[in-house]
């Protein structure tokens, strides 16, 4: 096992690990930039190391930083969280080769699954079902007007390098397909360096399904059941809960199997995240996440495992702590993302916290790196923290979500706290009956 463990990221996530770290009697280095020097994680870390001014380009992106702070310290291996560099397949090269464990899956894995046409090419032959679309990409509007009289409109055009929820165009027609590819070919070339764009049919009413995998590296694998995530906002989560309200199962042995019969047959080390489309009883691939995400916990409180631990014990080289008959689901869970951010415009609001009092009592959990008299700095994403309820039933979890965030309490600054008490009044929520359209649709007819 390892002794110390650099976190090469911020905020919640950063403190996320360096709880697992402290649980499991390893040191833990945080990182940070000048703008960070009075964040949270550097406070709960054992050791901390600046690694650059404000811009994240200069200190969390930037890989040589990293890995002198691992030198520096003697950490013998580095968690990514999410974001920055987690998905960072020349990072991971690069860590290895200094002698140092990357704790994740190998690089080869993140190139594949960083390349949306190659990911989706690589599971469509490991048996996972996929969205209709393009074989590969596609270069001209002749062939995106071949593939999409093929495959029928509504379709998407998205980028192979995409992410975020960035690099996607709809269109309705021929017409509009011709706009939407040159766009979204101009957009992907100026987001991520890469134009390679990709068809597939556009589904109108679906859910976000997403199977949480596990893999020790062997050829051993495990599924950790759903979350939906049909909540969105421009294609970026709100709200996630796990179990799925309408999946059964049946569905969930079903999907969860090809999933984790496909990352084991591949190798697959450490947690990672198989995202569809699910319509009609019906899914759909559209991406894998090589990573830990933003919503983990969900999963966490029905299963009652520690993915971060479970992380670090395959990286050190031991075994995960369960096997697929150890796994069953105990109750429901729902996480609400907190972020720094005015509702409804959604614009960005950092500044300086004057009172924070985070919620409890039975089956809340709070994962934020805020305190009383922080600043948000302006330079990070808006994330700042995530309340995660735990019910014995939805019914329940609903309940606790509406207590608890009444309970919580974030002056000085703009939250989307206001909008999860809005929606909680609304009956298609209470009810689970939400697709990915519907918060768009319920924004635009409640502000305009
Ligand atoms: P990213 O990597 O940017 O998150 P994804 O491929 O995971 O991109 O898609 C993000 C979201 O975009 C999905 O959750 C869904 O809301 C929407 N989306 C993607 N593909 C389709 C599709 N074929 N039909 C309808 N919506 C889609």
């Amino acid at each position: 096992m390892f002794d110390k463990i650099l976190i090469a990221n911020r905020g919640e996530i950063a403190l996320r690990v360096i709880r697992a770290c402290r649980e499991m009697g390893i040191a833990s280095v945080a990182v940070h930039s000048t703008a960070d020097a009075d964040a949270m994680h550097v406070r709960m870390a054992d050791e901390s190391v600046c690694i650059g001014p404000a811009p994240s380009s200069a200190s969390y992106l930037s890989m040589p930083a990293i890995i002198s702070a691992c030198e520096i310290t003697g950490a013998q291996a580095i968690h990514p969280g999410y974001g920055f560099l987690s998905e960072n397949a020349a990072f991971v090269q690069m860590v290895e080769d200094h002698g140092i464990t990357f704790i994740g899956p190998r690089a080869e894995h993140i190139r594949i699954m960083g390349d949306k046409i190659t990911a989706k090419d690589t599971m469509k032959n490991l048996g996972v079902p996929c969205v209709p679309g393009s074989e590969g990409g596609v270069d001209d509007v002749e062939d995106a007007r071949k593939v999409a009289a093929a495959i029928g409109y509504p379709v998407i055009i998205k980028a192979t390098a995409g992410g975020g929820g960035r690099g996607m165009k709809v269109a309705h027609d021929d017409k509009g397909l011709e706009v939407a590819f040159r766009t979204a070919r101009a957009e992907a070339k100026a987001a991520f360096g890469n134009p390679d764009v990709y068809i597939e049919k556009y589904l109108q009413k679906p859910r976000h399904i997403e199977i949480q995998v596990f893999g020790d590296g062997k050829g051993r694998a495990v599924h950790l059941g759903e979350r939906d995530c049909s909540l969105q906002r421009r294609h970026q989560k709100v709200l996630e809960e796990a179990p799925g309200p309408t999946i059964t199962p049946e569905e969930r042995a079903r999907i969860g199997k090809i999933c984790a019969d496909a990352v084991a047959r591949i190798g697959y080390a450490g947690a990672g995240t198989i995202e569809f489309l699910y319509e009609d009883g019906e899914f759909y691939f559209i991406e894998m996440n090589t990573r830990l995400q933003v919503e983990h916990p969900v999963t966490e409180a029905i299963f009652g495992v520690d993915l971060v631990r479970q992380q670090i014990l395959v990286a050190s080289g031991a075994e995960m702590e369960f096997r697929q008959e150890d796994l069953s689901i105990r109750g429901h869970s729902i996480e609400v993302r907190i972020n720094a951010e005015k509702v409804p415009g959604f614009s960005p609001c950092p500044g300086r916290i004057t009172q924070y009092h985070a919620p409890g009592g039975l089956g809340v959990r709070i994962d934020s790196a805020l305190y009383d008299g922080y600043s948000i700095p302006p330079y990070y994403d808006s994330l700042i923290g995530k309340l995660i309820v735990h019910g014995r039933d939805r019914p329940e979890a609903l309940a606790r979500l509406d207590r608890a965030l009444g309970e919580l309490i974030v002056d000085g600054i703009d939250t989307t706290v206001p909008l999860f008490t809005a929606l909680l009044q609304e009956p298609d929520i209470l009810a689970g009956n939400y697709s990915i359209h519907w918060l768009e649709r319920w924004l635009e007819q409640k502000f305009g």
